[in-house]
């Protein structure tokens, strides 16, 4: 099947008539092509984005509100075929599409359909000077979103929704990895009732589509979800031409584990925040540091519940690990296995890649848990990003601490402890831009989202999100 750009809310080939092959990670092979777009793509996009902004932006919130709470709606409505799109271009198992990512594509839209109504500015009175100031909080006008593969709709549209309610028009890539619910995307917003132009979809390579949109003079504002490297350069073209930037990149998280924890609930989260979507989360706790006077017992207990997650094809029922995304990626992350032996560290379960029955050529691998015997090696520095985790015991808070920090990463830390005291030490001396005790991945729209050090710059999620897409102008009146 051959996906099309979004553009004006028309569907369109790209303009050279280029196009990419699309994989399906679970057997391998291509089953459609996108665009793969040029700078005259993105101009194009550009164009109707721009010419789209002056109503846009002027028309009133409830309006910008109702049509997004419709697009919410839509995605709802279509849950088993954005689910089966997500799954097949992705890898993941289908019933993770259906029960988090399709869910939070239709709250992100839901959310700032709802956070537009109640985004206030402020005002000041210059008390004895006979003046108001006040903050008038404008759109910025045509703003970039370019997103990664791991949680396509999910990510993709949580950089729009804010983006649009704001009274921004968009252009938008989504990884040329996974660019289908993206592609569908569309066609549910001209659904909504979207006005043209609001929102276009351009796909194609990251460094030939997307650098042309960063490289857009009149694009303001680029929202960039991906790798750190990617950020990085991106940041590079950006600074100079004095654009607004978000940059959220990756992480090298430490799940910490304290014997006083509870420990079955740490144990089933542990599981889900080690291997959930194959470990391709930005979030997911890929460095686990257990207290020595529990270590033996839950190396013993992990691998027992490992041993029973199955991989296999991403729409059969009981698969809990699906495929990775793609061979490129797979190979990535089995190299990290070899170069994990060859520091010494100790396979404890997993390692090798994976054949499925009937799907031969898909990229399926084992879950793999590492043992290393110092947080210096770079398993434990470098983000893999895929199923593999490393272990280790630590006697003491500060031991654990340090190690925790040692990482150029900081986007987010877990905690497994009871003790408040430790809990309010900790979570002050973590760095990360989120730390979650006793719980992984429990998330609230309205918070800050973002990472510090490598892991990125600036914050999305609630209010942070609609004050990034808005460019505050003080008004200062005499009376
Ligand atoms: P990449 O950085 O490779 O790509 C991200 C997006 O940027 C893709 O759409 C990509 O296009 C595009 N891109 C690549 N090069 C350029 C360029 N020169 N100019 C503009 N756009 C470009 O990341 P991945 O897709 O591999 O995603 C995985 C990474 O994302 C991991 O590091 C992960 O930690 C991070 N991530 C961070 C999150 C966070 O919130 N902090 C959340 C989720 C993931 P294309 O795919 O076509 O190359």
């Amino acid at each position: 099947m051959n996906i099309q750009n979004y553009i004006n809310g028309q569907y369109t080939n790209p303009i050279s008539n280029e196009w990419i092959d699309n994989y399906n990670p679970s057997n391998g092979e291509i089953y459609g092509q996108i665009p793969n777009s040029s700078k005259d793509d993105v101009e194009a996009a550009y164009k109707a984005a721009k010419s789209a902004f002056k109503q846009w932006s002027q028309t009133p919130i409830e309006e910008r509100s109702r049509i997004m709470l419709r697009i919410s709606e839509l995605i709802e409505a279509n849950l088993e075929r954005l689910a089966e799109a997500e799954s097949k271009d992705n890898g993941k198992p289908l019933w993770l599409a259906k029960a988090v990512d399709i869910p939070r594509a239709s709250s992100n839209f839901r959310f700032f359909a709802n956070a537009i109504t109640q985004f206030a500015s402020e005002s000041h009175e210059s008390v004895g000077l006979n003046a108001v100031n006040y903050t008038l909080r404008q759109p910025i006008g045509v703003v970039g979103c370019i997103s990664p593969w791991n949680l396509p709709l999910y990510l993709f549209s949580w950089k729009i929704a804010p983006a649009i309610a704001a009274g921004n028009c968009v252009v938008a890539k989504p990884s040329e990895v996974t660019p289908m619910t993206a592609y569908l995307l569309g066609e549910i917003c001209t659904k909504a009732g979207l006005p043209n132009g609001v929102l276009n979809i351009v796909h194609g390579l990251g460094g030939s589509t997307g650098q042309a949109i960063v490289e857009h003079s009149d694009i303001k504002a680029i929202s960039f979800t991906g790798g750190t490297t990617t950020g990085a350069h991106i940041a590079r073209v950006a600074a100079p031409m004095f654009k607004k930037l978000s940059l959220e990149l990756g992480g090298k998280n430490p799940n910490i584990i304290f014997a006083d924890c509870d420990y079955e609930d740490m144990l089933t989260t542990t599981i889900r925040s080690s291997f959930g979507n194959q470990g391709q989360i930005c979030l997911c706790g890929s460095r686990i540091f257990v207290e020595k006077s529990i270590y033996e017992q839950f190396k013993t207990d992990f691998v027992n519940v490992i041993k029973n997650q199955k991989v296999g094809h991403p729409m059969a029922e009981e698969t809990k690990i699906g495929a990775l995304v793609s061979k490129p990626h797979l190979e990535k992350v089995l190299n990290y296995v070899e170069i994990a032996k060859e520091e010494g560290g100790k396979v404890l379960y997993g390692g090798h890649k994976l054949t499925i029955e009937g799907h031969e050529n898909g990229y399926y691998m084992e879950p793999t848990i590492i043992e290393v015997s110092t947080d210096e090696c770079r398993v434990n520095q470098e983000e893999i990003f895929g199923p593999v985790v490393t272990i280790m015991p630590f006697e003491t808070e500060e031991e654990v601490l340090a190690m925790a920090n040692k990482v150029n990463y900081g986007l987010s830390a877990t905690i497994w402890t009871n003790d408040l005291k430790r809990t309010m030490r900790m979570t002050k001396e973590l760095q990360a831009g989120i730390v979650w005790v006793n719980t992984w991945l429990m998330r609230d729209l309205r918070t800050p989202f973002g990472g510090v050090k490598d892991s990125g710059v600036g914050r999305e999620g609630g209010f942070e999100a609609l004050r990034f897409f808005t460019e505050p102008k003080n008004v200062c009146i005499k009376y």
